[in-house]
């Protein structure tokens, strides 16, 4: 229903998502505490194999805004959260493919090492199939400590292909059927595309699932995580601190409330920290270069806090 209503509004109005603390109309805009840092990303860079229609990172073969972050550079993260007691209970790589970067499987086993959980998105072609030996050393060594969730955007050939590309279809497919081979966490991340029900699209990778011998559950969310497909150019309501009651949102729902992403811009010295996944190239929203000066709260002063988190329902990330 969300997503109807979401899909017929008109374009952004400019005046919204101005001032941090306040809304067009002049309301107090609502903020997410940190919880916890329970989830650490490590975006490894924006370049991409292929480039996929609506990509919220826009990620492609060109796009090298977020470079590729160095291993000793993400140590330094991982030095910090043991040396503050954070608490991590998780680190993520995302992009970008995050195969695209040649220290992500041994940045990957440095963070497994220290006895974290890794997860790392990818769409599961090329640039993974060139790192399957590094990939199943990991898996040898650390097993379901180790997670790969897999973005396949539609369950037929024809809808991810419409979205990815030509050719997109086999060496994913390739590459996923591989993953499902080795003893890791494995799951799949889809788009729910706008017009077709979350039980048509779960129906429809279960179907998926059983031709191609994969032993995914597509009922369950942990197996299949489901995201909308939805517009972020169009005009979306700001989210106030009376929309929580409201709406019946919680705060600490939101990825911000329990991750930040760390991420190396273009010719910048160091990293910086993000509050979550979903905001990579706004520089309004940059917390420092540690993740002590990351603490604070994140107001949500973007269309996307409005249209993917508070009424989308996405809080996990995008990007592979
Ligand atoms: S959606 Fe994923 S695979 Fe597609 S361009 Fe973006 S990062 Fe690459
Ligand atoms: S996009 Fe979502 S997770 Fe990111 S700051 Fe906004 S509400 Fe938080």
């Amino acid at each position: 229903m969300i997503q109807a209503m979401l899909a017929e509004r008109p374009a952004l109005d400019a005046k919204k998502f101005q001032n941090p603390t306040v809304t067009a109309k002049g309301e107090a805009r609502a903020a997410v505490a940190l919880a916890g840092l329970r989830t650490l990303w490590i975006n490894t860079g924006s370049l991409c194999n292929i480039e996929c229609d609506g990509c919220y990172i826009e990620s492609g073969p060109k796009n090298d805004r977020l470079a590729y972050i160095a291993r000793d550079e993400a140590a330094a993260f991982l030095d910090e959260i043991a040396r503050d007691g954070l608490g991590t209970r998780e680190i993520g790589f995302t992009g970008g493919e995050p195969f695209m970067n040649k220290d992500t499987a041994a940045m990957a086993g440095d963070a497994l090492a220290r006895g974290f959980r890794v997860l790392i998105l990818t769409n599961a072609m090329a640039p993974l199939w060139q790192k399957r030996a590094a990939v199943a050393d990991l898996a040898r060594r650390h097993g379901k400590a180790l997670a790969l969730r897999v973005s396949i955007d539609h369950f037929t050939k024809d809808g991810h292909e419409a979205v990815r590309g030509a050719n997109s279809w086999a060496p994913m497919m390739r590459g996923l059927k591989w993953l499902a081979g080795l003893d890791v966490t494995l799951s799949v991340a889809a788009r729910q595309p706008v017009g077709e029900t979350e039980a048509e699209t779960r129906a429809g990778f279960a179907g998926l699932f059983a031709a191609e011998g994969i032993a995914l559950d597509a009922g369950s969310p942990r197996d299949l995580v489901v995201f909308p497909d939805m517009d972020a150019a169009r005009d979306v309501p700001e989210i106030t601190t009376a929309c929580w009651n409201i709406l019946g949102v919680d705060p600490d729902s939101m990825m911000c409330a329990t991750a930040r992403m760390v991420v190396k811009r273009k010719g910048a010295a160091a990293p910086v920290v993000l509050p979550c996944t979903l905001l990579p190239y706004d520089h309004r929203f940059e917390m420092g270069p540690t993740l002590a000066g990351a603490g604070g709260p994140v107001h949500l002063n973007h269309p996307h806090c409005a249209t993917f988190c508070v009424l989308g329902g996405a809080n996990c990330s995008g990007g592979d």
